[in-house]
């Protein structure tokens, strides 16, 4: 779950590191309002879950509380990479001298937590990676020690940081490192950490995402979901449990466990297809879960065929066969569905789908040749 920057702020600032004063508003007045506040200058930021938001006139400087409301007034008018935005945060103008970066993340091939910094902040550090790939440190983090001192020394001097600063900015480091843990975050990101004309730092952006599975320990966290901003595929997918990913090709692929799941996209991309997602709807899944999975798939315009792989042991294949007749009745698809069914029930399931005159397959891989060849058939790409 990806948090809004004023929100990832708030939680920045719980935990010590020193942020630009401000508020959230929903119409160009209230902005009007908080940057009298605020005092004359002020910094309006469209609030959506996507970066570049400065590059897109999201983040525009005000002179004035007239200025701001202007500001506000178009800003809330913008889409910034197809979302709408619904709010803005008021900030106090801060004076920038230097941009750096500092982030903390997953490392999955090191298995570890690992803190990020440049000197090259208020860029994407994709960016940075691509041309300055020498201006980006790492430090692996041991969880049971947490961030030592020496490595957000080491990380303060690779970041050329001059000596006045590295107090300050070893108390943010130290903060932002524990503002990931507590949360259990899977990022948390200041970009730009500031260094201001009068010698402060600042964290004058942040992101900070959240991982899902923790939730069920922040209550706080749950009431911060910007509904409005969820992709609708991936809100029912939460709604009903299913892991779901969106991918770029046109076959549509439901299947039961995570594991089953990789291997029905390797076993697609063998036969020469293309997957349209990765889409877990879990052990046991009843019809309702089914039919879930299967609007979520035919909700995407790209899908030209689906692929339904179950391996029937809690999951009774006769359930997933009659969901996916409820599935068929209620959403009518257009697309051709290709079903293989085995383990618990898969008689029962087998006979329930040929019936309704669907595509059965006996292994994996005759199923992906099966969806690969009819979209050959009806001359899709
Ligand atoms: P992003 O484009 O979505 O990452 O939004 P940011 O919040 O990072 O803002 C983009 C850029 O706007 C920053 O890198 C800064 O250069 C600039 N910016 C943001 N806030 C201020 C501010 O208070 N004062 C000044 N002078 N520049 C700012
Ligand atoms: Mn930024």
């Amino acid at each position: 779950m990806k948090l809004h920057e004023y929100q990832s702020k708030s939680i920045f600032a719980e935990f010590g590191i020193p942020i630009p004063q401000g508020r959230v508003a929903s119409t160009a007045s209230e902005a009007k309002t908080i940057a009298r506040e605020l005092g004359d200058r002020v910094v309006v930021k469209a609030q959506v879950l996507v970066g570049g938001r400065g590059k897109a006139g999201g983040v525009r400087l005000a002179k004035s509380p007239e200025e701001a409301e202007d500001f506000a007034t178009q800003i809330l008018g913008m889409r910034i990479k197809g979302l709408p935005v619904r709010k803005v945060l008021v900030d106090e103008a801060a004076d920038p001298t230097t941009e750096l970066y500092l982030s903390i993340t997953n490392d999955r091939s090191a298995k570890s937590p690992v803190m990020i910094g440049s000197s090259e902040g208020g860029v994407e550090i994709e960016e940075v990676a691509r041309k300055h790939p020498e201006k980006i440190v790492r430090v692996l983090i041991d969880p049971l020690l947490g961030l030592q001192g020496f490595q957000a020394r080491y990380l303060a001097s690779s970041m050329e940081l001059s000596r006045e600063y590295w107090r300050d900015f070893i108390k943010i480091a130290c903060g932002l490192y524990e503002a990931y843990r507590k949360s259990d975050a899977t990022l948390a990101e200041i970009n730009p950490l500031v260094i201001t004309k009068d010698k402060r730092l600042l964290a004058l952006d942040g992101k900070i995402v959240l991982d899902d599975n923790s939730l069920f320990r922040h209550p706080e966290y749950i009431e911060m979901r910007d509904m409005d901003e969820e992709a609708p595929a991936e809100r029912e997918a939460r709604m009903y449990g299913l892991s779901y990913v969106k991918l770029d090709g046109n076959i549509g692929c439901m299947v039961n466990g995570a594991g089953l799941a990789m291997a029905t996209l390797d076993v697609t991309k063998l036969a020469g297809g293309e997957p349209a997602n990765f889409l877990d709807i879990g052990g046991g899944a009843g019809s309702e879960k089914v039919a879930a999975g299967l609007r979520i798939i035919l909700a995407d315009p790209n899908v030209d065929v689906v692929l339904v792989n179950v391996f029937g042991g809690i999951t009774r294949c006769d359930e997933v066969a009659r969901g996916i007749l409820t599935a068929m009745k209620e959403e009518k698809p257009q697309v051709p569905m290709v079903v293989r069914l085995v383990g618990t029930n898969e008689k029962d399931g087998r006979r329930i789908l040929a019936d309704a005159d669907i595509i059965t397959a006996d292994s994996l891989e005759e199923a992906a040749n099966l969806a690969v060849a009819s979209i050959k058939e009806n001359g899709a790409e």
